[in-house]
């Protein structure tokens, strides 16, 4: 893990809309983000005993350190221009600065898994907020990164939007055996975000072989985290997309299992905190 605060491996920072996360309470669906996707991501390198989930929609960021990143140059100009890693605070500030625009909603951290350079990741938040960049924080996270509870607490108060991945055993994350503890590990994280005040929700990514006893036990769990005013935490159940088009016959959903999925979701948890996400700027072939 990268433990410099004031130095990263970035893979690239564009602009573009939250294609994720539907309508439960913490997503950004369809918000205009700044996108800063970091490299490096800890189940590639083996935390849970595999390497990394079988669908990975961005490989290209697993690996840590690697060289070179892109950038947008100003939003929208489609003019990609490629910057030397470990990229300094001072520059990423600039980049941001350029591809600020009046519809900014937020500014997305997302990988690879942002939390594997977690130093550099709270020193860019505080910096952002003694500049005066003061737009709402948005994580994407796997949760799995052990932080210890000054970390969590030092961070949280910079973010304001939170997905945190649940992955069913179909995700290949963990081994068979560490399988379990990938789990604790995402809900706790979950649990300490929501009591820490972010308006966080589990992201689980589902495919013709996402068992339904798997979405109930996770469902079971989440519906226990809940804000304090008593909400229950959101669960969006995202159809996988595939970049390898090969595996696609094998793990598309049909629309009778997408029902019982959601159906047995629906068994622990309400229906306002419930919701169909699906990767609309994939659609739209967006950055
Ligand atoms: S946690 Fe995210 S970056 Fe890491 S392998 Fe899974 S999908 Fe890819």
């Amino acid at each position: 893990m990268s433990n410099s605060s004031s130095k990263a491996y970035i893979s690239e920072i564009f602009s573009s809309f939250q294609g994720e996360g539907g309508t439960v309470r913490g997503s950004c669906f369809g918000k205009r983000q700044i996108f800063i996707r970091f490299f490096g991501c800890n189940l590639f390198m083996g935390d849970y005993g595999s390497s990394g989930c079988y669908w990975c929609d961005s490989p290209h960021s697993q690996a840590p350190q690697q060289e070179h990143f892109q950038y947008e140059l100003y939003p929208n100009s489609q003019v990609i221009k490629k910057g030397k890693n470990p990229i300094d605070l001072p520059c990423i500030i600039k980049i941001i600065c350029n591809l600020i625009t009046p519809d900014l909603h937020s500014i997305s951290f997302t990988g690879g898994e942002p939390l594997y350079q977690k130093d550099f990741l709270l020193a860019l938040s505080e910096t952002l907020n003694r500049k005066g960049l003061k737009y709402p924080l948005y994580l994407e996270t796997n949760g799995s990164i052990k932080l210890d509870d000054k970390m969590i607490k030092n961070l949280a108060p910079y973010f304001t939007y939170c997905c945190c991945d649940i992955k069913d055993k179909s995700s290949k994350a963990a081994s068979n055996e560490m399988h379990d503890e990938l789990i604790r590990m995402e809900l706790d994280f979950l649990k300490k975000f929501v009591a820490l005040g972010v308006n966080t929700f589990a992201k689980l990514v589902i495919t013709s072989q996402t068992e339904i006893k798997e979405v109930e036990y996770i469902s079971k769990q989440l519906a226990k985290i809940r804000y304090s005013d008593g909400h229950v935490i959101g669960l969006a159940l995202q159809p996988v997309t595939l970049i390898n088009r090969n595996l696609e016959k094998r793990k598309e959903i049909s629309l009778e299992h997408l029902h019982n999925l959601f159906q047995a979701a629906a068994a622990f948890i309400p229906a306002d905190s419930l919701t169909l996400s699906i990767q609309a700027h994939k659609y739209l072939n967006l950055l």
